[in-house]
């Protein structure tokens, strides 16, 4: 379950995070002012779970290709104050995106 361990010390919360549906995203505001919108299907194959990712090699065991690209967000929930849950609409609700994550995937691309 916690197999991620909480690093809040490593990356601030974000200030906002609003789902923007027509635009398939994600959009996230930093306390530094960046916002970003991340493209939901992204988000959905970065998931970081022991059902999407192997524990031990850290090798990518789901099927990023077999993903719904219309997949949408059923609900979000905070995990403390480190982590953010995803319900997604395919079902998938056991990946946790850390601050430090989301705010990689911020800063990529
Ligand atoms: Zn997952």
């Amino acid at each position: 379950m916690n197999a991620n361990s909480p690093a809040s010390d490593e990356c601030p919360p974000p200030v906002r995070i609003e789902r923007v549906p027509q635009e398939r995203a994600l959009e996230i505001e930093w306390s530094d002012g960046r916002v970003r919108r991340l493209a939901l299907l992204g988000l959905r194959a970065e998931c970081m779970c022991a059902r999407c990712v192997d524990e031990l090699t850290g090798e990518r065991i789901a099927d990023v290709e077999g993903l719904d690209p219309d997949v949408a967000i059923r609900d979000l929930s905070l995990v403390g104050n480190y982590a953010l849950k995803i319900h997604w609409s395919d079902g998938h609700d056991t990946g946790l995106y850390t601050w430090a994550h989301l705010r990689r995937l911020c800063e990529g691309g």
